[in-house]
């Protein structure tokens, strides 16, 4: 089986080094044919799928669901990377002049950053004094979690980062009690640790000049990736016409092996009508 490796920034008790296998058409299938299940759920299935181990170890269940948010995203964009090549084009529409602008972006260089810290302790300014908090990144389990609660979702997740929480008087309180005014701030903390949790792309336009972020988004980049439900079906129906084979030994081929089988069929005439 063809595998490759993407070294993670947090990982699992400080094993780092993941081994995935190369995407199928069935884990392709799992986003084209995603239907109602939310894309934090494809995300965390498509991980379970395809990491074969973590450090030398194999994962047991639900310990990749203890990935932190970064290491998720990490792990997108490097089967983004495998599927689209070192570099592509985001497209964004400038809020400015409403213009669409193409941003080149390199896997490489997203993939690189690193936290501006390590420090899980930190001091959150609210209106009645200094609070200081201890925090735990937040894990696709938790994203799994906050599903569906909607607007609260946002609170619920910053509040289960919360390992310990002391208020303006230095008094130990329950993780709720953080105060509304300091929530940016704790996920900026947040943020600052696991850097690829919210990966933001500083754009110039090429139009009017102006400057903006936009938000790179690992799940929509590689659903891009996988393509539609139609061209995925189509190569099914155009792989059974040229070789008789069913539709699972189909889906379980590597995408890159059934792009090289399609080629040699399309070479020879064999697919065509
Ligand atoms: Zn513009």
């Amino acid at each position: 089986m063809q595998s490759f490796y993407v070294e993670l920034l947090h990982g699992l008790d400080a094993r780092r080094l993941v081994e995935l296998r190369e995407p199928t058409g069935n884990d392709q299938a799992l986003f084209v044919d995603r239907g109602a299940t939310p894309p934090v759920r494809c995300v965390s299935a498509l991980i379970d799928s395809l990491v074969l181990r973590i450090g030398e170890h194999t994962p047991v269940p639900d310990e990749l669901a203890q990935l932190t948010v970064g290491d998720r995203e990490r792990l997108l964009l490097a089967l983004c990377s495998r599927l689209l090549g070192a570099e592509t084009d985001l497209v964004v529409t400038c809020p400015s002049c409403k213009n669409i602008v193409e941003v080149p972006i390199r896997f490489r260089d997203l993939v690189s950053a690193q936290p501006d810290t390590s420090d899980r302790r930190c001091v959150l300014a609210a209106r009645d004094g200094s609070w200081a908090a201890e925090v735990t990144l937040p894990t696709g389990a938790v994203l799994e979690r906050t599903l569906g609660l909607g607007q609260k979702s946002a609170r619920r997740l910053l509040e289960s980062c919360l390992t310990a929480l002391f208020d303006a008087q230095g008094q130990a309180v329950a993780r709720e009690a953080l105060p509304e005014d300091c929530e940016a701030e704790l996920a900026e903390k947040l943020l600052a640790l696991d850097p690829l949790a919210e990966c933001r792309i500083a754009v110039e336009c090429p139009h009017c000049a102006a400057s903006f972020e936009t938000l790179l988004d690992g799940y929509a980049l590689l659903k891009g990736a996988f393509g539609s439900s139609s061209a995925l079906y189509g190569d099914v129906y155009r792989m059974a016409r040229a070789y008789h084979w069913s539709e699972a030994e189909i889906l379980a081929l590597p995408l890159a092996k059934r792009a090289q089988y399609l080629a040699i069929a399309a070479a020879t005439g064999e697919a065509s009508g």
